[in-house]
């Protein structure tokens, strides 16, 4: 069965997104983008770097990017910066936009609004609560669901805006696959089926 692995650091799997933060990596399908905890003073020319190379076919998504208020070493404001950078860039290339998000939506959900974006903004690795998912699912989001997933948000976000991810888990993705399923009170094969129309929804063919 084809499970999509919408986020990973690892690669072990074939269907997946492999987020190589801002090295490229030709033979896989790859996102590239920086992450808030990786800014320093030369992002500007790692993002001209990013920006050519996101051309590429292989590259599927941009990011993973994002806004963190506990870990970025620079202020909100640059990484406001950097994030809606990102932004543009993914609607110039045409891919989606993986998100890194953590305390800062009340950031994050205004930029979507300014932007509007055509692309899809998929929020990875979320563990907030149901009225946390329903907040991102109304502006628009796509959530991604990793190991460590809240189980009632699990159940409340809908099918055709759901995506399953290992990230850097150790644990396989047909093991998440089958938690949150479980979760859902649904089975493995329909998560499947459901994320895979999700990602050709996206623009992502893996
Ligand atoms: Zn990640």
């Amino acid at each position: 069965m084809l499970l999509i692995d919408i986020h990973t650091h690892n690669c072990v799997a074939e269907h997946a997104i492999y987020n190589c933060s801002n090295g490229y990596v030709a033979d896989k399908r790859i996102s590239i983008g920086i992450h808030p905890w990786h800014i320093n003073e030369k992002w500007e020319r790692e993002f001209n770097t990013i920006a050519e190379i996101a051309k590429a076919d292989n590259v599927v998504a941009i990011g993973e990017c994002g806004l963190d208020k506990l870990k970025s070493p620079v202020s909100i404001e640059l990484q406001k910066e950097i994030f809606r950078a990102q932004a543009l860039l993914a609607e110039k290339v045409e891919k989606p936009l993986m998100i890194h998000c953590v305390k800062a939506y009340n950031e994050l959900i205004p930029i979507h609004k300014a932007i509007s974006p055509k692309q899809a903004w998929i929020i990875h690795g979320f563990r907030g609560k149901p009225a946390q998912a329903e907040q991102l699912l109304r502006a628009g989001f796509y959530i991604s669901l990793g190991e460590q997933f809240n189980p009632d948000s699990a159940k409340a976000i809908p099918a055709e805006s759901l995506f399953i991810e290992s990230d850097e888990s150790n644990v396989a993705i047909t093991d998440i696959y089958a938690a949150v399923a479980q979760a859902r009170g649904t089975t493995v094969e329909e998560l499947a089926l459901q994320t895979i129309k999700n990602a050709a929804r996206c623009g992502i063919i893996l």
